[in-house]
């Protein structure tokens, strides 16, 4: 991987700089204010995600994982300190990002070809044009033959690929998932992981992949970061050293791996102060 030449952090003002990264945070803090006063969730948060990176994100519930996803994504602000994507503070909505949000944000008054259509009817794509891409995006994920479903008629794990579907169809050059396959069964959980393997390997997307599964993490990512509670920092930063390609189902038996779980499970806080939300 590239060396971004943007490691020093020094004490000076926070300052976005490399060309060569995707997205930076540099000192961030993020405070939300609520009826019991001050709620510090980010503080001093420095992270640098490379271009073509994929990162694994783990920490405990509360930690503010979501936090960092919706400033990645430009749809929160910092209350401090500098989030920048390619070099340039983010001051609105950032439209590199494709975001796979945690919860379920299919329409449900629409079919999966007209929800999957609406980022690019958004960008004034032609109709014609969006529905020639959405149907071979429908196959891509594997929903060939549902296009004319609504979501209410389509299992768990098929609205997750109709989401990512609409995510990905208009092809942005950084993705962001927030625990995208945490409630599926483990068989469609190892189909959906080898698949966006897959779209990684052939498209050099830089991932950003928020987890509660190690195993997963370990998997997936070249690097797995993990918060610590509250007012939160990167508590650990482990380079995953198992080589590429991996095959999804095969990867946790490499060696290694034993090693990095044992790392992150110890760093991990189980419990603490947070609530599960
Ligand atoms: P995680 O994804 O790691 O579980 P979140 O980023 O969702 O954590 O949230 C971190 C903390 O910030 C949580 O305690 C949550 O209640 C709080 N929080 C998140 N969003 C808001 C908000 N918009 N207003 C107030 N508090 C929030
Ligand atoms: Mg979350």
């Amino acid at each position: 991987m590239e060396n971004p030449g943007s490691t020093n952090r020094d004490s000076g003002p926070p300052r976005a700089s490399a060309p060569m990264l995707d997205i930076e945070f540099r000192k961030v803090g993020k405070v939300f204010a609520s009826r019991k006063g001050q709620f510090e969730v980010l503080r001093d948060f420095d992270l640098e995600v490379r271009r073509g990176e994929f990162l694994a994100i783990v920490g405990p519930s509360g930690s503010g994982k979501s936090t960092v996803l919706n400033l990645m994504a430009g749809l929160d602000r910092p209350t401090s300190g500098i989030v920048a994507c390619h070099g340039h503070p983010i001051t609105g909505v950032n439209s590199e990002i494709g975001y796979l949000t945690q919860h379920d944000s299919l329409m449900p008054w629409l079919t999966v070809e007209d929800n999957v259509a609406v980022p690019l009817e958004i960008r004034g794509v032609p109709k014609g044009e969006r529905r020639d891409r959405v149907r071979r995006m429908l196959g891509d994920v594997g929903l060939g033959g549902f296009e004319h479903h609504h979501p209410n008629q389509l299992s768990g794990g098929m609205r997750k690929r109709a989401m990512l579907a609409r995510t990905l169809i208009y092809d942005p050059p950084t993705l962001l998932m927030d625990e995208p396959f945490g409630p599926l069964d483990a068989q469609l959980k190892v189909v959906l992981q080898a698949e966006l393997m897959r779209l990684w390997n052939a498209t050099g997307k830089t991932v950003v992949f928020v987890t509660h599964d190690i195993v997963e993490a370990i998997t997936l990512a070249d690097r797995v970061i993990v918060l610590s509670h509250r007012p939160s920092r990167i508590k650990l930063d482990e380079a995953i050293s198992i080589g590429r390609p991996r095959e999804v189902h095969e990867a946790r038996f490499a060696p290694g791996f034993e090693d990095h779980y044992r790392r992150l499970w110890s760093a991990i806080e189980i419990g603490g102060s947070e609530q599960v939300r």
